[in-house]
């Protein structure tokens, strides 16, 4: 089994701008200090994939103005920069892989599973994994590193990712002992 781990808009305006999700707090030390130096240890890919908003986008009409394209806001959080071994792609939607070339991508690099961890559980990660299952790949969602606006959006999120998309609903921990073995 060949992992990437996708980490969906870490950015400021989700974090602590325009539309911060207060809970997003929660799982930022697990994504820096657990899983993302366990899957670069590993030799894992950590892509990261951000709104890169235009103001014709129909997200827009729903958000607001959000992580425009070149703002800050739309700039990943200091707290977890991205290294230099690892990708970063824009994308103008809730699917990552939508107009972004991500299939491509982890086609070349032989990837067959997508560990889905940011923001938010219940609609990025969502959309993100409806892609991630229709183009073939296994999807493991790290409870411990996915976020929503609340508790109740959060599992929601995490029993459809399970229950549509066969998700392993997992944790940072054990996807890290799972590399190092
Ligand atoms: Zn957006």
């Amino acid at each position: 089994m060949t992992d990437a781990v996708l980490v969906l808009d870490m950015l400021n305006d989700f974090v602590t701008g325009e539309i911060a999700a207060e809970r997003a707090g929660n799982i930022i030390p697990t994504l820096r200090d657990d899983l993302l130096p366990a899957a670069r240890e590993a030799g894992v890919r950590v892509i990261y994939l951000n709104d890169a908003h235009r103001p014709e986008d129909t997200e827009l009409e729903v958000w607001g103005e959000h992580a425009m394209r070149g703002t800050e806001g739309a700039e990943v959080i200091p707290e977890l920069e991205p290294e230099a071994d690892d990708d970063v792609f824009e994308k103008r939607f809730y699917d990552g892989f939508r107009g972004t070339g991500l299939d491509e991508h982890l086609r070349s690099l032989g990837v067959d599973r997508v560990v889905v961890t940011g923001l938010h559980t219940n609609m990025c990660a969502r959309h993100t994994s409806a892609s991630a299952f229709f183009n073939g790949y296994d999807i493991a969602a790290p409870e411990d590193c996915l976020d929503a606006f609340s508790q109740e959006a959060h599992e929601g999120g995490l029993e459809y990712l399970e229950e549509v998309y066969h998700a392993e609903v997992t944790a940072a921990a054990e996807l890290a002992a799972g590399w190092s073995s």
